[in-house]
């Protein structure tokens, strides 16, 4: 299942605050569209309500692909605790599914890498 919430987003431009959906796993069983979401940036996409600034917000996220087992940990420009975080995940995750059976593991800290 995926895990989303809502994060206060500081507009750099106008100083309002306003809410951004941040998705904190992506599963492409529940959530298929979050394929075509990542393809096109619309996950990272954010629009400010006051003032229209358009911005890109990168945040760290889990890229489940259930069917073919492939995990992909996203962390922006940080790839040292990208690959400790994945080291982890069994320990600490909620999701039901066991990321130690047979599971491909990928860490990524670029943007273009998460398209692929
Ligand atoms: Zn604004």
């Amino acid at each position: 299942m995926s895990k989303s919430h809502m994060e206060k987003i500081k507009c750099p431009k106008c100083s309002h605050e306003s809410e951004m959906l941040v998705w904190e796993t992506m599963d492409t069983k529940t959530d298929p569209q979050i394929k075509d979401m990542i393809r096109s940036g619309e996950v990272f996409a954010w629009r400010c309500p006051h003032c229209d600034n358009k911005s890109l917000i990168f945040y760290p996220t889990l890229y489940h692909q259930v069917k073919e087992k492939y995990l992909l940990c996203y962390i922006p420009g940080n790839p040292t605790s990208a690959v400790e975080y994945m080291k982890t995940i069994n320990e600490n995750n909620e999701s039901g599914y066991d990321f130690n059976d047979n599971y491909t593991k990928r860490v990524v800290s670029d943007i273009n890498q998460l398209r692929e």
